[in-house]
């Protein structure tokens, strides 16, 4: 006990005291480069650890130089942003663990000038008075859709909470049991309705459900259809679902409203860019559903926000509710979401602007050239990469089981799982898969550019 404690004084007495090693040449340089705020911290954090380490060390030598170079790798350390670039080179286009949808370059403008100073968020130019804080947003989504009326708000899961409390609360909405989707752990549509404050009634089985399972459900307390969009599975085989004009029918015949939530949602038709058909919300729409909210930052390619379109009786329950206000979109992302929705309306070529819809239409013969400059630069740098062929997919829900053909770069390695780890700690970072023992560079998710970025990693990382 006692030759501890003599052992700590011996320490104490070892280690320099804080203000004298903040007058050191060190650390004058250190406080230019970072702060003297920062360099205080890191300074007495280290001192601590030390007073610790040392007291199971023989020799007890204090060196400047070492301490000094462990407080700039400290600080250098701290003062990296948590959030930083990531190269996806996974082939997941709408990735939500990298952050979904890169916004495009008129978005981003956009952004900057809403953050930079005041904006006309809430309120009106012409008359000077307050304003809605919706903007041109309503009206574009109106023309872009075939729609009444339109609301958004922070993401789809917020639009599917609000329309079920704000149209069904206290109420039975009908779904069919295979549309009783999760996506994505914590939005599960059970407890959606159950958070709405409705009541599920399941109609059908997981595989097969018609439209006389529907009526067969309908009673007094009946508030709304809901069809969901199976977004990140699919039914196979035996199925049966009912054509969505004869649910419309129904509903409307009982004075009842369809909510279609559509998940991901497009406002362009796919085909002709070469990808799988999915229905788009002007096609919802005029199939008569009252109704429908979708992702702003899946295959849309913009910002997080919920897009509400449908019937105008409809939207102004829901501009009504008290939840509006608690889901309600913050200004930067209302910013994206219009410069993203003007590209739709305006731009020749959409899919030209929007990242997203870009990666997924790329030609493959530029995915090929870009695979085989990437492996040239590798295999010049000694590493065994070869070009081969893949699948890549949407993501997010999007275009589920549609396998879109890619090329990939494909890496041998005597440690593919720390080859990994290394490429993802450079900054920017590079995220790859693993398949086969080989690691898996896909072409689809990453520009030319960006297969430049992925070639310095590997320089740094082989160093
Ligand atoms: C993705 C998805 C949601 C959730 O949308 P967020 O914008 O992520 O909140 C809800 N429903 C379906 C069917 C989806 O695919």
């Amino acid at each position: 006990m006692s030759q501890t404690r003599n052992r700590g004084s011996d320490v104490l007495r070892a280690l320099p005291q804080t203000h004298l090693l903040l007058e050191m040449p060190e650390a004058q340089a250190l406080r230019e480069e970072f702060s003297r705020r920062s360099l205080t911290r890191a300074v007495r954090a280290r001192l601590g650890e030390l007073r610790q380490e040392w007291r199971h060390k023989d020799d007890l030598l204090f060196s400047p130089g070492r301490f000094f170079a462990e407080i700039r790798a400290r600080l250098e350390r701290e003062s990296r942003p948590h959030m930083c670039r990531v190269i996806n080179a996974t082939g997941i286009v709408i990735h939500t663990n990298l952050g979904r949808a890169p916004l495009p370059s008129q978005a981003l403008t956009a952004v900057v000038e809403a953050a930079e100073g005041y904006s006309n968020l809430e309120f009106d130019l012409e008359d000077g008075r307050r304003g809605s804080r919706y903007g041109a947003v309503p009206e574009l989504l109106r023309e872009l859709t075939g729609a009444e009326a339109a609301l958004v708000v922070n993401n789809n899961a917020a639009a599917v909470l609000l329309a079920l409390s704000a149209l069904a609360q206290g109420g039975e909405v009908v779904v069919s049991r295979g549309e009783l989707v999760e996506i994505g752990g914590s939005f599960r549509i059970p407890e959606v309705i159950a958070q709405g404050g409705a009541r599920l009634v399941e109609v059908g089985t997981t595989n097969r459900t018609r439209t006389k399972d529907y009526e067969a459900a309908l009673g007094p307390e009946t508030r709304a259809f809901l069809k969901v969009h199976q977004s990140n599975y699919r039914i196979t085989g035996f199925t049966a679902a009912p054509p969505l004009a004869d649910l419309v029918t129904l509903a409307h015949g009982h004075g009842l409203p369809v909510i279609e939530d559509l998940g991901s949602g497009t406002l362009i038709d796919l085909p002709a860019l070469g990808l799988p058909h999915e229905p788009t919300v002007r096609e919802i729409i005029k199939a008569g559903v009252d109704l429908v909210t979708f992702s702003g930052d899946k295959l849309l390619g913009g910002p997080q926000a919920g897009l509400i379109v449908g019937r105008k009786a409809l939207i102004e329950r829901l501009k009504a509710h008290p939840l509006l206000r608690a889901l309600r979109i913050d200004k930067l992302n209302l910013a994206a979401l219009e410069a993203t929705l003007r590209l739709y309306r305006d731009a020749d070529r959409p899919q030209d602007r929007l990242p997203v819809l870009s990666m997924l239409s790329q030609d493959i013969a530029r995915l090929e050239s870009r695979a085989h400059s990437l492996a040239e630069q590798l295999s010049a740098q000694g590493w065994d990469a070869r070009v081969e062929v893949g699948q890549a997919e949407a993501g997010g829900g999007a275009l589920p089981g549609a396998a879109i053909a890619t090329r990939l770069v494909t890496i041998g390695h005597a440690d593919v799982t720390g080859l990994a780890r290394r490429l993802r700690l450079c900054r920017p970072a590079v995220v790859a898969r693993l398949h086969g023992g080989r690691l898996v560079l896909d072409m689809r998710s990453v520009s030319d550019e960006e297969a430049n970025l992925i070639a310095q990693a590997f320089r740094q990382v082989s160093a």
